[in-house]
């Protein structure tokens, strides 16, 4: 299949081709140019790397009440907020169900990657894992020791069958705490992650005590906050119409100015659907609203383009033979393609390339 328009990857937005076998990029290049002489089927329209949801709790999907009008803390605080009512009362199988609609959403809409903060101990990581079977998704799933002061034998089960750990804030767990589960992060090669500056700021000083590998919302953080984020080289991951939920927003345009590496989430299935195609144009259309513009490449970089180096996979970021991974076409105009992606990219608007040929 050859598809004439734009390419988006990371060496940025531009015209061109690209010819496909199967979900293989096997050539790219200046529009009129290709070596398919006009053999191939051919669709106008825009390549880019297949998006990553970059903070999600599944755990919670099978909740679909419009959510509870409250402050954070009353609606997912542990433990007696709306969330963890649900999770403690509702049954093993039926929070399973739900976050398995939620991953099969995903990949029916190109979502190829999900970084998950996982509760509920050994179990909910089990339990999640379990939920994913085989669906087409590149899940991460940092899970939450339950045990205080830390259990080591807890902790190194729990990242025998995890991605890492993801903590509900430096506020909530003590230093000491920190370093150990991050430490034997460390050791066993996997991630350690935490939310942070979310319904009120919190010093840097204390969510960068130890060095994490994730943070996720710095909703109230200043300029200077990002900055140093930005110098210890954390990524952040942002959920933008969760944060809406609780009356407020991320200011974009300071995550853009100070040079932080942003991620795209849609936070908790309970809260949210776990559509990027949501999360993006919310994203850009709310910061209009403000009158602080973010650039679309930005919010690109964010949902297709910057997880894939947090994954391990940087090849999937760009759009080039011998660049592996998963990719999407999208029916679009190629005009601007950056803004394409972010305010008119649907799911509905995926090609589906042919399935491979046998070698
Ligand atoms: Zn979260």
């Amino acid at each position: 299949m050859l598809v004439e328009g734009a390419i988006v990857d990371l060496d940025g937005a531009r015209p061109g081709y690209v010819r496909l076998r199967g979900t293989q990029v096997v050539e790219t290049g200046q529009i009129g140019t290709d070596s398919s002489h006009g053999t191939e089927r051919r669709v106008h329209g825009i390549v880019v790397p297949a998006p990553v949801n970059s903070h999600t709790h599944l755990g919670d999907s099978g909740f679909q009440r419009e959510p509870p009008r409250g402050r954070l803390a009353e609606v997912v605080g542990a433990p007696g907020g709306a969330k963890f009512r649900y999770l403690s009362e509702t049954k093993a199988r039926a929070k399973a169900a739900g976050a398995r609609e939620a991953l099969r959403r995903m990949a029916r809409e190109g979502t190829a990657g999900v970084i998950d903060f996982r509760e509920e101990g050994l179990a909910g990581v089990r339990l999640l894992r379990r939920a994913a079977g085989k669906l087409p998704l590149d899940l991460r799933i940092l899970g939450r020791p339950l045990r205080r002061p830390i259990d080591p034998a807890e902790l190194g089960a729990l990242l025998d069958i995890s991605d890492g750990v993801g903590l509900s804030s430096a506020r909530e767990e003590d230093r000491e705490t920190r370093r150990a589960i991050a430490s034997a992060c460390r050791e066993r090669g996997k991630r350690y992650a935490l939310h942070a500056s979310e319904e009120s700021r919190e010093d840097p000083a204390e969510f960068l005590d130890p060095h994490p590998d994730l943070l996720v919302h710095l909703l109230s953080a200043t300029e200077e906050d990002l900055g140093a984020v930005a110098r210890e080289g954390v990524p952040v991951a942002v959920c933008p119409r969760s944060n809406a939920l609780f009356g407020q927003a991320p200011d974009l345009a300071a995550f853009e100015r100070s040079g932080v590496t942003t991620l795209l989430g849609t936070d908790n299935g309970m809260l949210n659907a776990p559509s990027l195609f949501r999360e993006l144009e919310f994203a850009y259309v709310s910061q209009r609203l403000r009158h602080r513009g973010v650039s679309p490449g930005f919010l690109v970089k964010a949902a297709f383009l910057s997880p894939w180096a947090w994954l391990g996979r940087p090849e999937v970021a760009r759009v080039a033979p011998g660049h592996d991974g998963p990719k999407l076409i999208f029916r679009l105009p190629a005009d601007d393609p950056e803004y394409a992606l972010v305010a008119r990219a649907t799911e509905q608007l995926i090609v589906r390339p042919e399935s491979p040929r046998p070698a």
